[in-house]
Order: C-alpha cells, then sequence, then structure tokens
C-alpha cells in the first residue's frame, strides 16, 4: 500500500508523523509525497488556535477532494476534540484520537483491513526490516529471483536473478565507510541466490568483504531459508558479521509451503535453525508469516502455530494474505474469508509479542555491542545490539554517543516488552 502522511502544527504532531512513517515502512508498505496516488492518505490535525482548525479542515477536505478513493484517516488535537467530525465531513473512514495515536500504525490496517503481503521488504528506499539512518547503509548485491513463490510479485517484476560484481560492492562499502557509516546491510531480492550468475556465492561475498573491507559491522537482510551452503554459519566465527537472520518462513505448515512453492519445509527450516542457534552465540532469528493464504485450513493453520510457537522467534512479520493480481496464488480457488485471515493474524500477533517477551527476557545480564544511532530531547541514547535488539541508555548530556560502538549489558526491559535498557 502506498501511504500518504500529512501534518499541521506542533514539532510532537511531525515526530509522530515520523515514527507512523516508519511504523507503516516496517510494516510492508511504502510512503508517497503526493496524495493522488495513495491507497491510504493520513492527517495529523491540530487544534492551536481557530485559524489551525479552519487548516486542519481544509487540509482534510482538499487530499479528500484530490484522492476520493484512497482511505482517509484522521487524528490529532482537532479530531479529538471535534466530536462530529466524520459526521461533518464525509470521506473520512477512520477517526483516531489522541489517546491511541502511539497505535495510530495497527490501528488503521486492522480496523481498514489492509495489511499488505511481503514485498522486498529489505530493498534501500523500500520498507525496511531495519532503521535506515547515517550510521547504516543498504547495499544493494543483487536483483531479481528464479523462484516463483506463488504469492510474490516481485519475481514477476524484477525478472532473472542479475548479481553486482565483488568489486562494485566493497567499493560500496568502502565508501560509505569513509563518510562514516559503521554499519552495511547486504539486500536483493534473493540474496541467498548472490553470485549464481557470475559463478560466485553469498558465502564467498561475505568471505570478500569481511576481507576487503574494514566496516566494523555487516549485516544480512531477509535470506530466504534455502541455497545456504553447509557451511555457511561459519562466516559468523568473524564477530563483525552480526548475528541475526531474517529468515522468512511463510508458513509452518508443510501442505501450505507446498501451495506457496516454497523451496523449503519446516524440517529443513528447524535444521537450518538448530545449526545457526548451535554455532553462533546469541543469533537471533526473526521472520514473515502470512495468516490466511489460499485454502489454509483449520488444521493446517493450527500446524503453523505450533511450528512457530516451537521453534521461537524474537519478531514476526505478520501478513493478512491479500489478493496481489499477476500472481497464481490470486488465481487459487479456496480464498480464506477475511473474517478468519483477520482472527489468524490476531493470534498469531498475540504469540508473536509473548515469543518477542521470552526472548528479550532471556536477553536480561548479557552483554553485547550497541551502535548508537539517535538521542532524544532527554539525552536517552537508542542504538541496536549486534544481534538486532533495540535499546535504550540513559546518559548525560555532554556525552556524546553518536556513531559509536561501545560494550553494554541489557538490565531490563520497557515499554510494553519493545526494546531493552542497558548500563554500560
Ligand atoms: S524466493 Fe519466492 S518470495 Fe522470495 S523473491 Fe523469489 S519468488 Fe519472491
Amino acid at each position: 500500500m502506498q501511504i500518504h502522511l500529512k501534518t499541521l502544527g506542533c514539532r510532537l504532531n511531525e515526530a509522530e508523523l515520523e515514527s507512523w512513517a516508519t511504523g507503516f515502512q516496517n510494516k510492508g508498505h511504502s510512503l508517497t509525497q503526493s496524495a493522488d496516488n495513495a491507497d491510504i492518505l493520513v492527517i495529523n490535525s491540530c487544534a492551536v488556535t481557530r485559524e489551525a482548525v479552519k487548516k486542519s479542515r481544509q487540509m482534510i477536505r482538499r487530499v479528500q477532494r484530490f484522492n476520493p478513493t484512497a482511505k482517509l484517516v484522521v487524528s490529532g488535537c482537532y479530531s479529538s476534540l471535534d466530536k462530529n467530525l466524520k459526521k461533518d465531513i464525509s470521506g473520512i473512514d477512520l477517526v483516531i484520537r489522541n489517546e491511541q495515536k502511539d497505535n495510530l500504525v495497527d490501528i488503521t490496517l486492522n480496523e481498514l483491513n489492509c495489511e499488505s503481503m511481503p514485498e522486498i521488504s529489505t530493498e534501500p528506499g523500500e520498507a525496511s526490516l531495519f532503521q535506515r539512518g547515517r550510521n547504516r547503509a543498504f547495499i544493494k548485491i543483487q536483483d531479481g529471483c528464479r523462484y516463483r513463490c506463488t504469492f510474490c510479485i516481485v519475481t514477476v517484476a524484477r525478472g532473472v536473478e542479475r548479481s553486482k560484481t565483488h568489486k562494485q560492492i566493497i567499493d560500496e562499502i568502502n565508501q560509505y565507510h569513509q563518510q562514516g557509516v559503521q554499519e552495511a546491510v547486504l539486500t536483493g531480492v534473493h540474496v541467498g541466490g548472490y553470485g549464481n550468475d557470475i559463478n560466485s556465492s553469498l558465502y564467498e561475498l561475505i568471505k570478500t568483504i569481511l576481507k576487503e573491507t574494514d566496516i566494523p559491522r555487516i549485516r544480512l537482510a531477509s535470506v530466504e531459508p534455502w541455497d545456504l551452503p553447509d557451511n555457511f554459519f561459519t562466516l559468523f566465527q568473524d564477530n563483525r558479521l552480526m548475528p541475526h537472520m531474517h529468515l522468512p518462513l511463510q508458513s509452518g505448515d508443510d501442505n501450505v509451503l507446498k501451495r506457496m512453492a516454497r523451496r523449503c519445509k519446516t524440517d529443513d527450516f528447524s535444521n537450518l535453525i538448530q545449526q545457526a542457534r548451535k554455532e553462533i552465540k546469541n543469533f537471533n532469528i526473526t521472520t514473515d508469516i502470512i495468516a490466511g493464504f489460499p485454502g489454509e485450513t483449520e488444521l493446517e493453520w493450527y500446524n503453523s502455530i505450533n511450528f512457530i510457537e516451537k521453534t521461537g522467534f524474537s519478531h514476526i512479520h505478520i501478513f493478512t494474505y491479500s489478493k496481489r493480481d499477476g500472481t497464481k496464488a490470486a488465481t487459487l480457488m479456496d480464498q480464506v474469508e477475511n473474517k478468519v485471515k483477520k482472527a489468524r493474524s490476531k493470534q498469531l500477533h498475540k504469540l508473536a509479542k509473548s515469543m518477542r517477551n521470552n526472548y528479550l527476557k532471556n536477553q536480561v545480564g548479557r552483554s553485547f555491542t550497541v551502535l548508537w544511532e539517535t538521542k532524544n530531547e532527554n539525552c536517552t541514547w537508542t542504538g541496536y545490539t549486534d544481534n538486532y535488539i533495540r535499546v535504550e541508555l540513559d546518559q548525560d548530556c555532554k556525552t556524546d554517543l553518536e556513531n559509536r560502538i561501545t560494550r553494554v549489558n541489557i538490565t531490563d526491559i520497557v515499554n510494553d516488552n519493545c526494546y531493552c535498557r542497558v548500563s554500560m
């Protein structure tokens, strides 16, 4: 989905808009600068003066006129004060009051039933697993995919696999490093297929990067859980390769995986994960799951949930299945009813949250390195550990940690189990 965000008013409104932008991107959606081609319009309104109220009303009407087919979501002070807003101005699909603002992304996607299917969530500029920033650069190592997963439009749109040369990639990483970037995230459509067309492999590429660059952190973005050689995890013995992988499972039931035309059965997935956890200290695994794929029976869903629970993930990107024209899955009979898909997604969200909680609890007391990224107005720094746990550290305001990597100990979990607090 394309999301267009607009705000009026104070700095706080602007900050909220930024966090919604990240939230929508993390859920697999992209942002658009123009209201005309958006699927969802979100307005953060203001009511500080009569003029602000007038401007808020004008803005709502204007975007609605520009793009009457888009879903319109209004939040902010004006929408919280005017209880009749939805009746007064036609075309508003959803009003989200200030007290619900922190959950605006989830409420919007849930109420408007528009969680998106996975795209290439790993590409620069696209919805991303990872926060972009001055400290982290995305290095596209290849494009295209030779597979034909039945839900995936990317493979149709992107064509065959094309890999960049080692030299191109090394030069790009070194250039970013010279500019002060501390972490390179290797991305692509099918990262595991790297090198197939140029007589190389992902294993060889990472070996070369470790040898020919000095950037302190190298990270893998989303990697399909197949096409990896047996010795792949030995690469992580070099602690510049970060111990985290996003391995999209999509379903924990073999029949569903077959209908999806995935190349990895649940047993293969388990073996891969067991090997990674055995060989790499504090290895973190995150995944994607599609809820309500065509034909998914109660039993298949039950199997899937059990497998996911047994495997354990620190984070799951959950996608409620939606038809995408041009894919084989869109033509399959037996599409799952909307209310069933929604219920499954809700069930999985609950499980994902409790697994995240367990995962973070297990990290308390452990020591990690953190790349510090941003500081808020209270001088609390935010960064990510090597295994990609978001952490916060309270500091005196004189200390500048930006872009530094330091060792920390995790002391506790905060804010509804979303991240951890650390000490140095
Ligand atoms: S492996 Fe499947 S899901 Fe991944 S890009 Fe290729 S076709 Fe799409």
